[in-house]
């Protein structure tokens, strides 16, 4: 009995905790009313949350003359939880807040070599981040690290990693430097979790990351499906163009060397979309037409196969607006089953993804302890 108690208790508090992540503010009769709670029990996890911290009074509302009700609202920033994208040429550092919100980032050029002093480096970045952001240390739940290759659910070990060459002590180097909880993830899985956060609906859905590689992550019924060994969802290595360019990975005609940004511009991808609008160089509009057929024929795969949604996202997926009818189009074109292309979705999440997905996997731990 007494745990059954407990567990209400529980019950409770985090459905009230979680009203406030979905609503500005709520009054004591709002989270009676819409939790069909009672409103001494609604006041006792009132008073239990105010006491944590986590949420606090922010005004009041009523009529002019009647009695005004005290408005209650989440403290967003009561814990924050700090995200790394690690990529060749750059390490991107972002903090959110409760709500999944990014409060603040920056981009950091740091060339990546697996050495001491790269670590020491990018702990460095993060240490004078949190310096400049003057960002309370007691308050950072940990630090999730994105990374181009394949990291086991333990979020230590990583078992593949052909593009930047990280090694298994990989969580060890971090941790020597890092002085916080930090777990590493998938850099595409990091930024289909940043996406799933803002769109909550997301049920079947195939999450193509178009950055400088190219990565997938896939929802079913709004879980992450990991495969057997948590290789699901590798669609950069789809072959593509059977005996075609070379991968990184040592086979031929994968789809990666085909859609990674790098065919578009080595590192500057706004320069690159600014000046396609414009221009009228045939070689540039031949590589974009081509860019375009291979994301049609990508798509087209993974819908047959999957019969579900398909969000471009990575740092392509941010530029895409103007030719997501363009893309929908050619694959209409090549389809067999579809005749309505609202299944291709641009992402929600358009920059440092990857870095927030990372960050927001404490935050989600978080919110459910409450
Ligand atoms: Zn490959």
């Amino acid at each position: 009995m007494a745990n059954f108690d407990f567990n209400l208790r529980k019950f409770n508090t985090s459905n009230i905790y979680s009203y406030f992540l979905s609503h500005e503010d709520a009054t004591k009769q709002d989270l009676a009313l819409n939790l069909n709670l009672t409103l001494p029990t609604v006041t006792k996890n009132i008073d239990y949350l105010t006491d944590l911290g986590l949420i606090e009074v922010s005004g009041s509302r009523g009529q002019t003359g009647g009695r005004r009700a005290i408005t209650y609202s989440l403290c967003s920033e009561a814990r924050v939880a700090l995200g790394l994208d690690i990529s060749r040429h750059h390490v991107s550092v972002v903090v959110v807040d409760l709500n999944g919100k990014i409060i603040s980032f920056i981009r950091n050029r740091l060339v990546f070599e697996y050495t001491d002093a790269y670590f020491k480096e990018v702990s460095e970045l993060l240490k004078q981040f949190i310096s400049d952001k003057k960002i309370d240390t007691d308050k950072i739940l940990g630090v999730g690290i994105g990374i181009p290759a394949l990291v086991q659910s333990d979020t230590r070990t990583v078992f593949y990693s052909r593009i930047m060459d990280f090694k298994e002590d990989t969580y060890r180097m971090f941790s020597k430097y890092i002085p916080y909880d930090i777990a590493m993830f998938n850099d595409a899985k990091a930024a289909c979790f940043a996406e799933k956060w803002v769109n909550k609906e997301l049920q079947n859905t195939f999450y193509i990351m178009l950055s400088n590689n190219v990565g997938g992550a896939m929802l079913i019924n709004g879980q992450v499906y990991s495969g057997n060994d948590f290789r699901s969802a590798e669609v950069g290595h789809i072959t593509l163009v059977p005996q075609g360019r070379q991968c990184y990975c040592g086979q031929y005609g994968c789809v990666d060397p085909y859609l990674a940004a790098t065919n578009l511009s080595q590192d500057d991808l706004a320069g690159y979309f600014d000046n396609l609008e414009k221009t009228t160089d045939e070689r540039t509009l031949d590589n974009w037409d081509r860019y375009l057929d291979y994301t049609a024929s990508t798509i087209n795969i993974i819908r047959a196969v999957l019969d579900c949604d398909v969000i471009l996202g990575g740092y392509v997926g941010a530029y895409l607006e103007p030719y997501i009818d363009e893309i929908r189009k050619r694959t209409l074109k090549i389809s067999t089953f579809d005749s309505n292309p609202d299944f291709i979705k641009l992402c929600t999440y358009k920059y440092e993804s990857i870095a927030a997905g990372a960050a927001l996997y404490y935050i989600s731990q978080f919110i459910q302890t409450i």
